[in-house]
C-alpha cells in the first residue's frame, strides 16, 4: 500500500522564497548582508507599533479575537465600508487561497497574467484548476486578451494592480472596460498589495467598483508598506454576501493577536508611514538615476521594487555575484524574464551599496 497522493499537488512547482539574511550570513560567512529580494519594507515598524506589540505580549496565553473586532471597526471606518465587508487573513496570501478554495473546482479555469505573482497559479493548481496564462504586453496587463480567455469554465481571474514583478498598474477606465462583459459568476480578484505606493491620478479606485460589481474581491496587506511581513496579516474587501461565504472557510483563529494589535497601531500612525513613502520615492529616483548612469535599462515601477535588465553578465550570474557581496536579489528567470533582476528599493545605505556592487559587476 502506498499513500494516495493527489496528482494536482504533485504537479505544483513549489514557491521558492527569497533567501533569509541569516542563512546567507551563515552560508557565505558574511557579516553584512542586505536583502532586496522580497519587496519587504527596509524599515522597521513604527515605534508606536513596536510598543503596541510589546504591550500585547503578556496576553499570548489567550487565543486571539477570531473576529478581529477592533481592527475591523477601525479599518472599515478608514476605508468607508461596512465592517462586514472585510475578511482578515494570515497575510493576504491566505485570502487568495481562500478565494480559490471557495470558488474553484477541479477542472475549472483560472485566468492569470504571465508573468505574475506565483501564488495565483500555485493556489489554483492545488485546486486542480486549468490555468489560462495571458502574456504581458510590454510589461502591462493585456486586459482585452484576458477577457478573451474567459470561457464557461472560468471561475476566477487574478489581476495584480500594481502587479508583481512588472510594477505596472492599470487604470480606472481600463478596469471598467474590462469588467463590462465579464459574467457576474466569475470572481475577479484585484490584488492591491502595493496600492499604498501608487501615485497616479488614474489609478483604480477599486472600493468604488464594489458599489457596482458584486463579483470583485480586493486584497491588501500589512506586509509591504507597513512593514509587518513577519507577523502575517492582510485583508480582503468585497460585498457582504461574498465575504460571509468566504468567512466560513477560514480557520477560527487565523490571524494572531500580535498581528491584529500591530495592524491597528499602523492605522493610527499615518505620519510615520507617510515619511516612509517619501523615502521610498526618493530611493526609486536615486536608483533610476544611477542605473541610467551605469547604462542599465529598467522597467519603470509604481511600487517598492524595480526590474533591472542585465544582459551582461546575465541576471543569474549577476544575482550570484551580488550574493557574494552580501546583497540578496531575485533572478527572474523562473518567471520567464530572461536576464532581469528584481530588486526591492532599500534604505539610502542599501541602495548605495547595490549601485556600487552593480558598478563592479557590469
Ligand atoms: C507581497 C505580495 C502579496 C502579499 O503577501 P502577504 O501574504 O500579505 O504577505 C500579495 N500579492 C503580491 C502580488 C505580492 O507581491
Amino acid at each position: 500500500m502506498r499513500l494516495a497522493l493527489k496528482k494536482a499537488i504533485l504537479n505544483v512547482k513549489p514557491y521558492v522564497p527569497g533567501k533569509p539574511i541569516n542563512e546567507v550570513k551563515r552560508e557565505l560567512g558574511l557579516k553584512d548582508v542586505i536583502k532586496l529580494a522580497s519587496n519587504e519594507s527596509p524599515y522597521p515598524p513604527s515605534p508606536k507599533v513596536l510598543k503596541t506589540i510589546q504591550e500585547a505580549l503578556p496576553e499570548l496565553n489567550r487565543y486571539p479575537d477570531g473576529n478581529c473586532y477592533y481592527l475591523r471597526r477601525k479599518l472599515a471606518e478608514n476605508l468607508g465600508v461596512d465592517p462586514r465587508q472585510l475578511l482578515f487573513g494570515n497575510g493576504s496570501d491566505e485570502i487568495i487561497v481562500l478565494a480559490v478554495r471557495g470558488f474553484v473546482n477541479e477542472g475549472d479555469e483560472v485566468v492569470v497574467a504571465e508573468p505574475s505573482f506565483l501564488i495565483y497559479e500555485i493556489a489554483s493548481q492545488i485546486a486542480g484548476a486549468n490555468i489560462k496564462a495571458v502574456p504581458l504586453k510590454d510589461f502591462y496587463y493585456d486586459l482585452p486578451q484576458m477577457k478573451e480567455a474567459v470561457t464557461k469554465k472560468t471561475k476566477l481571474i487574478f489581476l495584480g494592480n500594481p502587479d508583481n514583478p512588472s510594477g505596472k498598474y492599470f487604470t480606472q477606465s481600463q478596469i471598467e472596460q474590462f469588467l463590462e462583459g465579464i459574467p457576474p459568476s466569475v470572481l475577479v480578484l484585484i490584488d492591491e498589495a502595493y496600492y499604498e505606493y501608487v501615485q497616479a491620478d488614474d489609478y483604480v479606485n477599486s472600493l468604488n467598483l464594489l458599489k457596482k460589481y458584486k463579483n470583485i474581491l480586493i486584497t491588501r496587506t500589512f506586509s509591504k508598506m507597513y512593514g509587518l511581513a513577519g507577523l502575517r496579516i492582510g485583508y480582503g474587501v468585497g460585498n457582504q454576501e461574498m465575504i460571509n461565504y468566504l468567512d466560513r472557510l477560514r480557520e477560527p483563529f487565523n490571524v494572531n493577536s500580535l498581528a491584529q494589535a500591530a495592524a491597528l497601531a499602523c492605522l493610527e500612525d499615518k505620519r510615520y508611514y507617510a515619511e516612509l513613502l517619501k523615502k521610498i520615492n526618493e530611493g526609486r529616483k536615486f536608483l533610476y538615476e544611477n542605473l541610467k548612469e551605469l547604462g542599465l535599462s529598467y522597467v519603470e515601477s509604481f511600487t517598492n521594487f524595480i526590474l533591472i535588465k542585465l544582459d551582461k553578465p546575465g541576471a543569474s550570474l549577476a544575482a550570484q555575484n551580488l550574493l557574494k557581496k552580501g546583497i540578496i536579489v531575485r533572478d527572474m528567470s523562473a518567471w520567464g524574464l530572461k536576464n532581469y533582476l528584481r530588486i526591492t528599493i532599500g534604505t539610502d545605505v542599501e541602495n548605495k551599496k547595490l549601485i556600487k556592487a552593480l558598478e563592479e559587476i557590469v
